[in-house]
């Protein structure tokens, strides 16, 4: 019993730091929750983490092929304005991958995905996961910034969707976490799919899991819904046989 206070007040204070103000206490009312998530404590979580140096290399390279095949990229129109293509970045042997939908101000300047308000809110949850940015992938649907970051347009989404694909393929995560609505349904296909009914639950892409969440720039907005992304990072932990290391 004393151990089960112990841990509920220690998950509190988890989810304190996060930056959660409040428990979704009326969604248990209504009976929707989601089973209690298993933290499994494993002596393998560091390995579970990503691929030994050895077996990325190949995909190292595969992804640097792929960045030269894209070269100065101009098959639509949001290369007339784009400073940098944003490709990409993180571990190739990820076991994790995060997809945004596109690059914003401070990405299109230094060409590396979430680095702005977002990104850092990104790295916080990453980091939460027991993870580093270096251990997961982060990319985008689409690899170049709108204009005063609208949202993508279909025809932009159809000529870059390859790309990602592409990478996709070649890192082969075994969990990809969507951020946002348009980053899952350019993924999978389905412009109806809504994110507030889709997150939460595993889809499939092609074999591989997909967690939708919500975009971190929404979280910023909204930040009572924090814990609702925090409780898909969870799932996704638990698929991945992982723990949140970093928590205390
Ligand atoms: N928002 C995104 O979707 N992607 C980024 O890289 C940055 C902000």
């Amino acid at each position: 019993m004393t151990a089960a206070i112990e841990d509920i007040k220690s998950l509190l204070t988890f989810y304190q730091a996060l930056g959660f103000e409040n428990l979704p206490i009326t969604m248990r009312a209504s009976g929707k929750a989601e089973p209690a998530t298993i933290i499994r404590k494993n002596s393998t979580d560091a390995v579970m983490r990503r691929l030994p140096a050895d077996q990325t290399g190949n995909k190292d390279a595969q992804l640097r092929e792929l960045r030269e095949h894209i070269g100065d990229c101009q098959q639509c129109k949001l290369s007339k304005q784009r400073k940098t293509i944003v490709f990409g970045a993180g571990n190739p042997g990820a076991r994790l991958m995060f997809i945004g939908e596109a690059p914003g101000k401070e990405e299109d300047l230094q060409g590396l995905p979430f680095i702005g308000d977002a990104g850092m809110l990104l790295t916080r949850l990453i980091e939460k996961m027991g993870m580093k940015r270096e251990d997961v992938y982060i990319a985008n649907i689409i690899k170049c910034r709108p204009p005063m970051n609208r949202d993508p347009e279909e025809d932009e989404i159809a000529v870059c969707r390859g790309f990602i694909e592409k990478q996709i393929s070649i890192i082969k995560p075994t969990v990809i976490m969507t951020l946002g609505r348009i980053a899952l349904q350019a993924l999978m296909h389905s412009p109806k799919l809504k994110i507030t009914s889709a997150r939460g639950h595993f889809l499939d892409y092609d074999g591989i899991l997909v967690m939708p969440t919500f975009h971190p720039a929404y979280l910023l907005r909204n930040p009572q819904d924090k814990m609702l992304t925090w409780s898909d990072a969870q799932k996704v932990l638990a698929r991945l046989g992982l723990s949140a290391g970093a928590q205390k």
